[in-house]
């Protein structure tokens, strides 16, 4: 059921729902001019902006550093987390990204810690500003939100004609797509003057694969020779999600914790195994991996790529290799 929520008690929306949620979103960072993920305080609803930082919130689901689990004598110690539900306020692609990660950290074998921090989140999409960077359109975007909220933003557009008589410029459109997103209006409704509306959601553009010859040799050893290898650009990207794993031990040999952490396919110590070698030793083969991973080897199996468009990859990148330039470059 989608609602109608008046301009002026947007922020008050917000603010209703902090005490209920760890709520997420994109704010402001005035001394360093960035926008970035932050978890809001008691009457921060009003720092809320409509941005896509640089920086994703994937660590929501996959912290930069995690311990597993702990493990004492041959028994496994769960680790304790915070109950609290997350809602995160993201931009369409964003919330793609957490779609995409969704097929494979919750495909099977599942993914426990990753679900458990899924499970209680809530997605709640926030409208796009677009950026020269966004290429999002080409990449068959879902809905995959709970809440979307919905700017309107012309007089013209058919949303205006909610609730007939008059203009409704400025407000936004609430639309509730899951259960999830159900209860947390419930939890707000009652404080807030909403009205019933009608919202009639926009043609989703299907994502058209390209064929491609990824055997071209001049392409990758371009890209070997522009790449630092630095792994900006898939620390930025919401969803890479490659991590190692190690074990710590205590010193009586019987009790420890296992870890994992983020890594990067763009790293040469990444691709080693045991014994030392290492299948990707140049770096035009480690950028062959990441454009395969992104377009090729995750379509194959979900049916959809791994980019969602955002653009922060070529936006990190200190030489300005642009992932879509090489993709197109592939014929
Ligand atoms: S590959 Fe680049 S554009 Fe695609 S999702 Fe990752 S960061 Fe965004
Ligand atoms: S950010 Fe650019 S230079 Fe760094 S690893 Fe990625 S493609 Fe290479």
């Amino acid at each position: 059921m989608p609602y109608l929520l008046k301009k002026e008690e947007f922020t008050r929306f917000i603010d209703l729902l902090i005490p209920f949620y760890n709520v997420t979103a994109p704010v402001k960072n005035i001394k360093r001019n960035i926008s970035e993920f932050k978890v809001l305080n008691t009457n921060e609803g009003n720092k809320l902006v409509f941005d896509l930082p640089l920086y994703p919130a994937k660590d929501v689901f996959l912290p930069r550093k995690e311990k597993l689990f702990g493990f004492d004598n041959g028994n496994i110690i769960d680790v304790k987390h915070d109950n609290k539900q997350t809602l995160l306020f993201m931009n369409r692609c964003d919330i793609n990204a957490v779609h995409r990660n969704d097929l494979i950290m919750l495909d099977d074998p599942v993914d426990l810690n990753y679900k458990e921090k899924r499970d209680k989140a809530v997605l709640i999409e926030i409208p796009c500003r677009i950026t020269e960077r966004c290429v999002c359109t080409d990449m068959g975007l879902i809905d995959y939100y709970d809440i979307k909220i919905v700017e309107i933003d012309n007089e013209s557009s058919s949303n205006d004609k909610i609730n007939g008589k008059r203009s409704n410029k400025g407000n936004y459109i609430l639309d509730i797509r899951t259960k999830k997103g159900e209860e947390v209006i419930e939890k707000v409704k009652n404080r807030l003057s909403l009205e019933k509306a009608t919202y009639t959601k926009p043609k989703l553009n299907l994502f058209k694969p390209k064929q491609v010859k990824t055997d071209n040799k001049e392409v990758w050893e371009k890209y070997g020779k522009e790449c630092l290898s630095c792994s900006a650009c898939t620390i930025v990207c919401p969803t890479c999600m490659c991590f190692t794993i190690d074990d710590h031990l205590n010193l009586n040999l019987k009790s420890g914790y296992r870890h994992r952490e983020w890594a990067s396919c763009q790293l040469l110590n990444f691709t080693k195994v045991a014994g030392g070698n290492a299948f990707r030793k140049d770096r035009g083969a480690r950028g062959t991996q990441r454009i395969h991973c992104k377009f090729i080897y995750f379509r194959e199996k979900y049916k959809h790529p791994r980019c969602v468009g955002c653009g922060r990859c070529s936006a990190a990148c200190p030489v300005g290799i642009n992932i879509f330039e090489y993709f197109r470059s592939l014929k």
